[in-house]
């Protein structure tokens, strides 16, 4: 076992997220530590598996009756190696040091597969926005971003959106620290097209991953046409995972939140999509609305045996788990192997335990892991930094082409990887490896910092 698995395993033993995400990484690495022996040296991976620097910090806040809050932020900046920290802020009562040190983790390599000059970070808190007013939001963010607003800028450290944090957050969170820093800078990506935005970033991650999963499906000899797609959760990145699918010719026909999932078995239409959207994105309603406003929609609730593991038991061709971290399980990965799945493209991140990978390799089917397949979000928040750097606003279809050409090349880049280190088709290595060993040779260049 490699000195910095152990090293983790030994140091944090109590972050098991955290842990997950650097042994799967490490199973990949393996032959590449093996073959070059100057990462080995340098303790390539060691330094790798240790953040650059952390800020953990109080958040406290007033609620609309008056009654006051404290929540904990976090601000994990992993690697600086290939440019500023880049990566997105989480709000969800969830939140604690060993996801955002997964995440962060994970945001490294996805970076340095972009193709961008983008390193790795990620930020959040355990403040839960569900149930909260529109002023009590601001209030928290802007807490949260009058400690967060030393920790980053535009060329040190530029947070985004993830899970809780939409166009209203970053709104909230621009504004404050714009306002401390009497500077109008692209220190948040995400924003919105009135004030630096860029178009295509909220559809980005969602159309990136069917992009990425088009390329899988073409490289093997089929097509996402008429397949019938199973999609989890309803936030942004659903919502256009749902949107592309149905732009392309496929069949999405499931979605879900965390209280249960819906099945629609004739697919979704783009009528149901805008309903959708308006449900989670301005009534902030729950998805068990949609079948009481469709008579074709079943919901099922996960208060059963199965858990959310129901919403992976349909018939289907493809599954774009866009939720949260290891919602496929192994017993999971084998219901969808023995309902005919041939492909699983992440949208969330790690959307899959190791367990489950394991089923997904054994089986031989097409699987995108998250650090490639969900990695157009990311790159178009950097398309989003070069405009603001030049001052300039591209226009929806370059946006949008420059994006595919960013995931064409990912998909790409994974395949000649994976090949190189003899393991053509491995999607897991292809990305590992790649955006390993773009991160280690400007370490490697950089000395030991
Ligand atoms: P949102 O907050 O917009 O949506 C999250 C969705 O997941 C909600 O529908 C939520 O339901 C649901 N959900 C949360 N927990 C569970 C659960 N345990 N079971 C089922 N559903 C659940 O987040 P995003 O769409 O932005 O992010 C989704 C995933 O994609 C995350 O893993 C994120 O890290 C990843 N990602 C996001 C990017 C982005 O650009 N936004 C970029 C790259 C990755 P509920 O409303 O009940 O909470």
């Amino acid at each position: 076992m490699s000195e910095g698995l152990q090293f983790v395993k030994d140091r944090d033993p109590h972050e098991p997220e955290f842990i997950q995400s650097v042994t799967e990484v490490y199973e990949s690495l393996k032959v590449v530590l093996d073959a070059e022996a100057a990462y080995r040296k340098a303790k390539i991976f060691e330094r790798l598996v240790e953040p650059e620097r952390m800020v953990i910090f109080r958040v406290p806040w007033q609620d609309d009756k008056g009654e006051y809050h404290v929540n904990r932020g976090f601000r994990v900046q992993w690697n600086s190696a290939i440019g500023p920290y880049k990566g997105g802020c989480r709000f969800h009562p969830s939140v604690n040091l060993s996801i955002m040190k997964f995440l962060a983790f994970e945001q490294t390599f996805k970076n340095s597969l972009t193709t961008l000059p983008m390193g790795g970070g990620k930020g959040g808190s355990d403040f839960d926005p569900k149930g909260r007013s529109d002023d009590e939001v601001m209030r928290f963010c802007q807490s949260f971003m009058t400690e967060m607003f030393r920790h980053i800028g535009p060329n040190t450290d530029v947070p985004a959106g993830d899970m809780g944090v939409g166009a209203r957050e970053i709104g909230y969170m621009f504004g404050t620290y714009r306002r401390i820093k009497n500077e109008f800078t692209g220190v948040l990506t995400g924003k919105g097209m009135s004030y630096g935005g860029s178009w295509i970033r909220p559809e980005a991650t969602g159309y990136g991953n069917v992009y990425f999963a088009g390329e899988m499906a073409e490289a093997a000899g089929r097509t996402l046409k008429g397949a019938v797609c199973m999609v989890s959760g309803s936030g942004n990145v659903a919502q256009f995972t749902l949107e592309k699918l149905l732009q392309v010719g496929a069949k999405p026909v499931s979605a879900s939140d965390s209280s249960g999932s819906i099945y629609v078995a004739d697919g979704f239409t783009a009528e149901m999509i805008a309903f959708l959207k308006n449900l989670k994105n301005v009534k902030r309603g729950r998805i068990k609305e949609m079948a009481d406003a469709f008579p074709n929609v079943e919901y099922i609730p996960f208060d059963g045996k199965a858990g959310p593991g129901v919403q992976w038991n349909h018939k289907a061709d493809c599954a774009f788990p866009s939720a949260t971290q290891n919602e496929i399980n192994e017993a999971d990965a084998q219901n969808m192997i023995n309902n005919g799945v041939w492909l699983v493209s992440e949208g969330s991140n790690m959307s899959t335990t190791l367990g489950g990978i394991g089923v997904f390799q054994e089986n031989k089917i097409l699987y995108g892991p998250a650090k490639a397949s969900n990695a157009g979000g990311v790159a178009t928040s950097g398309l989003e930094m070069s405009q603001n750097s030049m001052r300039y606003l591209w226009t929806p279809e370059e946006v949008d082409q420059k994006l595919k050409n960013i995931m064409v090349t990912i998909h790409k880049t994974c395949l000649d990887t994976a090949a190189k280190y003899g393991r053509p088709g491995d999607y897991v290595l292809g990305a590992n490896a790649a955006g390993f060993i773009k991160v280690a040779e400007a370490m490697l260049a950089q000395g030991l910092v």
